[in-house]
């Protein structure tokens, strides 16, 4: 709080000064010539006031929890004991109690965001998307208190990573402002030894941080900030980028490779196999029908689609559905009922950017490649 307060007076005593010599420039430039009766200019006097800063109603501001820094060491982990943060340019990172984080995190989740942006074509914080504050998930932390309720973060997204004390099987999730990560690999040991239901089943647990869970869901949020996508493309396009963004950044970071070589990328079966005849069809339908159980097959679907689109059609396939979608201010809940006017027209802006035939080619470059064929 002291360093804040300090940091503050400091700027705005700079502040001051930048003024104050503008002003002496300013009187400088019009000093008067000398006259003959010799009335000589005197520099006006420099007052100096020193303001005191406002006082912050940011409730990020007055929070008794810290700023913590990681040094870039993957093996440096840290264990946190209290509500903490780590805050970067494009996003904030509200970490729950009892979380064992190592040293690169934070590293890995910035390029993480710069790889989605990068492949992409579109920004994590676009200048359309509103500030906002941090939204009131209470109902993780078990007590009913959420710590970072109501911060004012701009534009910056909100990347919870919380423990699953009780448990209840909270899973990863995400949405424009914010993503919210239970992964069991960063439990701390002592949490995760403290809960039967873990302890004893340790093979719910890998030997490694499966970051293309942290590419698929802030997928989620980079372009749920740009445009408003249906189920498949949305879902699509995360599971897409989850391997897309692991595999590109392998090469630099060991990290990554570990990530690449031990996940299992296999998919699963869909309800029919995908040809040119029913490509559309199924594009319409958004497996709509499909109870929350059988969820999968909308992921895979729309894996390939975008995978079929960037390689058919180029590396900016998704910025210019985007860029269409923007400009036409298509808004589209996918949590609501099915809508098959709005799939319908989904469909249309893909044929009028691609091509009538482009879910006629989908269908066939499925086949050829044996995609969606179980
Ligand atoms: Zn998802």
């Amino acid at each position: 709080m002291k360093k804040i307060k300090w940091m503050k007076r400091t700027v705005s005593m700079v502040l001051a000064m930048a003024c104050s010599t503008s002003v002496l420039l300013c009187a400088c430039d019009k000093a008067p010539e000398q006259t003959t009766e010799d009335t000589a200019w005197t520099m006006p006097e420099i007052q100096t006031t020193e303001t005191e800063p406002a006082v912050s109603k940011n409730p990020k501001d007055i929070s008794p929890y810290k700023a913590i820094t990681l040094d870039g060491v993957r093996e440096h982990s840290v264990t946190t004991e209290e509500f903490c943060y780590i805050e970067g340019d494009k996003y904030i990172i509200l970490l729950d109690r009892d979380i064992t984080i190592p040293g690169d995190f934070a590293a890995n989740i910035e390029q993480i965001l710069d790889e989605i942006e990068s492949q992409l074509g579109i920004s994590s914080i676009p200048d359309t998307y509103p500030d906002c504050v941090v939204n009131n998930n209470s109902s993780y932390y078990g007590t009913g208190f959420n710590p970072w309720d109501g911060w004012e973060i701009g534009k910056k997204i909100a990347i919870f990573i919380v423990a699953d004390r009780e448990p209840k099987g909270y899973i990863s999730c995400a949405d424009a402002s914010e993503a919210l990560f239970c992964e069991y690999e960063l439990f701390s040991d002592e949490l995760w030894d403290s809960i039967p239901e873990f302890r004893d089943n340790p093979w719910r647990r890998n030997d490694y941080i499966d970051y293309s869970n942290f590419a698929h869901e802030l997928t989620h949020t980079v372009t749920g900030r740009n445009c408003s996508l249906s189920h498949i493309m949305t879902e699509g396009i995360a599971d897409y980028m989850g391997y897309s963004v692991v595999k590109a950044l392998a090469d630099k970071n060991p990290v990554m490779a570990e990530v690449l070589k031990k996940k299992n990328w296999d998919e699963g079966p869909i309800p029919e196999t995908v040809h040119a005849e029913n490509a559309e069809t199924i594009f319409v339908a958004d497996y709509n029908t499909l109870s929350m159980a059988e969820r999968g097959p909308e992921y895979y679907y729309g894996k390939r689609l975008w995978q079929f689109l960037f390689e058919e059609y180029g590396s900016d396939a998704f910025s210019k559905v985007c860029a269409k979608l923007q400009a036409d201010q298509v808004t589209y809940d996918y949590y609501s009922a099915y809508d098959e006017a709005a799939m319908k027209k989904y469909a249309e802006y893909l044929k009028e950017l691609f091509g009538d035939d482009v879910f006629s080619r989908f269908g066939n470059w499925c086949v050829k490649n044996n995609y969606l064929q179980r």
